[in-house]
């Protein structure tokens, strides 16, 4: 079986940022009072304007994860109880969890099936007087249908927020993915494009925005009344601060970002035209442009499951393959509508459906179309990309003169 080796971007300009800030002896210069220091340390603002600059975006706040700066996008957007969201099935459950923390309630819309994103076509139907926002997962890499779902939401005035987690530096139309929404969120974990370890950020366009954002980020309660902000609502304190080290690596880590994407494109197009003319594999969104969090197949032959083929694929040492995606409404917590004891949904006279059947093109994809390759995560050359594609072609080929 062939030894993979997981791909390390980490070098030395990430080693000089961390001794930079050894060498300065401040870890984390944040304190909650209002101050300079609310808005936190060199490295932090450093960043915050590196990311500002990278994504011309007029305001950036980074965040110790990308779930905090949902749950602070969320809030600063002024979700009340009862409230709802229209959001994905098909992404990570913080996206939907940072609702519930306000006490809004998720409103699952079906994705389309070539760009796993929110479908708009289905969007209207599920918008009610309730409906406060939107917010769209651009996942594995690639945009969703970003023009269609914000013309909806700005007729219905709605908030969109895109969790752009696994499409950093992309475009989509001529415009980066991220900056489309009112706030647009990334990740900076570990396993993503670049990181920090823990790590987040948002890009906003509102500078009232921002700093609601900010003041949810460090404390809120024990500054509001020396900011600008009037209104206390949603003003309840968290610690969501980012420190130099991390703010540090991000600056390094940024630079190189069209570099991993390239990488990750380079790699995508080998395995792409490799298997380019299996009639059993359908067409997705994959071939333009994309960053390849993750590199996303459709099986369209009734033969061929996704979990058996990635069960021969893994067997025969294929690395980094997903046989399924998250469906964030069969989640046990939507299922039994337990999230603080019944709340949110026992505040609402509405009944909210979560069973199976609500999302079908999601939970058909997941249970039997959909796997993916997790191709950044290794080190792969021409030939471990073309060795993956035959060897995907060839476990395929050998279930078919099976059935
Ligand atoms: C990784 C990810 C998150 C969460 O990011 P963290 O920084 O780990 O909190 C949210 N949404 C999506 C789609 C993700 O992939």
């Amino acid at each position: 079986m062939k030894k993979w080796r997981r791909y390390n971007p980490l070098g030395n300009e990430e080693k000089d940022a961390v001794n930079r800030v050894l060498d300065s002896g401040c870890l984390s210069k944040f304190i909650g009072a209002w101050s300079e220091d609310f808005f936190g340390g060199e490295e932090v603002q450093a960043f915050e304007k590196e990311i500002c600059q990278f994504f011309n975006s007029p305001h950036a706040v980074v965040f110790n994860s990308l779930t905090s700066g949902l749950v602070a996008a969320v809030g600063a957007l002024g979700i009340k109880p009862g409230d709802e969201v229209i959001v994905s099935p098909w992404t990570m459950c913080a996206t939907a969890t940072a609702i519930v923390i306000w006490g809004g309630i998720p409103v699952f819309v079906d994705i389309e099936k070539n760009n796993f994103g929110i479908n708009p076509k289905l969007l209207e139907a599920k918008i009610s007087e309730k409906t406060r926002g939107i917010i769209v997962p651009n996942i594995f890499g690639h945009a969703a249908m970003l023009e269609e779902i914000c013309a909806i939401a700005k007729r219905h005035e709605l908030f969109v927020v895109e969790d752009n987690a696994q499409s950093p530096g992309i475009k989509n139309k001529g415009r980066y993915l991220g900056t489309w929404g009112h706030i647009g969120g990334f990740s900076l974990n570990y396993h993503k494009h670049i990181h920090t370890g823990e790590g987040g950020f948002c890009l906003c366009k509102d500078e009232e925005l921002a700093l609601k954002m900010r003041l949810i980020r460090n404390h809120a309660e024990a500054a509001v009344l020396e900011s600008p902000i009037d209104s206390l609502h949603n003003m309840v304190g968290f610690n969501f601060r980012m420190g130099e080290i991390e703010a540090a690596i991000g600056r390094a880590q940024l630079k190189k970002l069209p570099k991993l994407l390239e990488r990750n494109q380079d790699k995508a197009k080998i395995i792409l035209k490799e298997l380019s003319s299996e009639p059993w594999l359908g067409s997705t969104d994959a071939i333009e442009e994309h960053a390849y969090y993750v590199l996303p197949f459709k099986i369209i032959d009734h033969r061929i499951t996704n979990k058996e083929l990635v069960r021969r694929c893994k067997d025969n040492g294929v690395p980094g393959l997903l046989d399924g995606y998250v469906n964030v409404h069969l989640l046990p917590m939507y299922q039994q509508k337990i999230a603080f004891d019944q709340y949110p949904w026992s505040i609402s006279e509405k009944t909210y459906e979560y069973h199976k059947g609500i999302c079908p093109v999601a939970e058909e994809l997941h249970d039997s179309q959909f796997f993916g390759l997790l191709i950044s995560m290794y080190e792969l050359d021409e030939s471990d990309c073309i060795w993956i594609a035959n060897t995907i072609k060839e476990s395929a080929r050998a279930i078919l003169c099976e059935r």
